[in-house]
């Protein structure tokens, strides 16, 4: 098997919380078990859900847990992230390959007129689906509407019929009705790609042999196939993190108490401690073990030991096993 190749891909939007450590955890794990190599890439194509000093929060409490990448950009080298807002010419490459293809189109669908629809199929109680007004438009009159300064957005066509059967590391076998899927924006109106669009160019450029993130992402991974189809690059293989819930079961959330790296650091719990604990959130140790170092979890790691049920928050387990350190 060629060299394991893996990804962290947090979204500037706040600081490191448990759910994003434990991914970045599974991913370290995942590649050092392996011999392989973890990469870390900052999405922040979406200026308007940035927040200032998020990526500097991230990356300190990433180091203050002991989790290390292994490589960046020509420019920084190795000790700095992968950031998407500065590789905007390499998605518009790609963007133009699908459009040449006649794989992707232009959508002059306004804000209002979107709106408009949505309304329309909510009335008839059914999901929204984009009505594909501009999938089979004619080539002059895409001109046309260019040339005269109509705002876009790019889509992508989604095969109309089929499913798709997709083998998940931790879930096993996924079937997806592909005519349940839109022909979704892969290049928003003011020219930036997508999340889904962005992540399939950068997961393939950087080599990724497996996407392992939250399970949250699995209505995007049928989308995301296709468009590997569609470009002609390698599918990597998935694995989806089950959830971190509350005790009871519920989303978790701010009133279920510190959720981020950085308050766990300010609350004087130790960073082996923590790892600790996520490691224990949907992965068991031989013969059930509780405490156990990075060390040894990076030997005995195995992929197929990891639960695809929503692992429950424990503070007080945390709190334990803080005390046994
Ligand atoms: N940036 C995404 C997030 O923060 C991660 C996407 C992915 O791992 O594919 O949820």
């Amino acid at each position: 098997m060629s060299e394991v190749r893996v990804r962290f891909a947090p979204s500037p939007t706040g600081n490191l919380h448990v759910g994003g450590a434990r991914t970045c955890l599974f991913n370290w794990l995942f590649a050092r078990s392996q011999g392989g190599k973890l990469i870390l890439r900052i999405e922040d194509t979406d200026p308007s859900r940035f927040q200032e000093g998020s990526v500097g929060q991230i990356i300190r409490s990433m180091k203050w847990l002991g989790l290390d990448w292994d490589e960046g950009p020509e420019v920084g080298g190795p000790s700095e992230p992968y950031y998407q807002s500065q590789r905007t010419e390499i998605y518009q490459k790609y963007l133009k390959q699908l459009l040449d293809e006649g794989k992707a189109y232009y959508c002059f669908c306004t804000p209002e007129e979107l709106e408009a629809q949505r309304e329309l199929q909510r009335q008839r109680k059914q999901p929204f689906r984009y009505p594909r007004t501009c999938r089979n438009l004619s080539k002059e009159e895409v001109e046309r509407r260019i040339a005269a300064g109509e705002p876009h957005s790019i889509r992508f066509k989604i095969p109309m019929k089929g499913n798709m059967r997709v083998k998940d590391m931790i879930h096993g076998r996924m079937d997806f009705d592909l005519t349940q899927f839109d022909d979704f924006v892969i290049a928003k109106t003011n020219g930036t790609p997508t999340y889904n669009f962005a992540v399939v160019i950068d997961d393939h450029l950087m080599g990724m042999t497996h996407v392992l993130r939250a399970e949250e992402h699995i209505p995007n991974t049928p989308k995301q196939i296709l468009l590997y189809e569609a470009l002609g690059f390698p599918v990597p293989e998935f694995g989806h993190m089950s959830m971190i819930l509350a005790p009871d079961r519920s989303k978790l959330s701010k009133r279920h108490g510190a959720q981020s790296v950085e308050e766990f650091q300010a609350m004087g719990y130790l960073p082996e401690a923590l790892l600790n604990y996520l490691t224990l959130l949907g992965w068991s140790p031989e013969g059930n073990q509780e405490i156990i170092t990075k060390e040894e979890t990076v030997k005995q790691f195995d992929m197929n030991k990891m639960s695809h049920k929503g692992a429950v928050y424990d503070i007080k387990k945390l709190y334990w096993i803080n005390g046994q350190y």
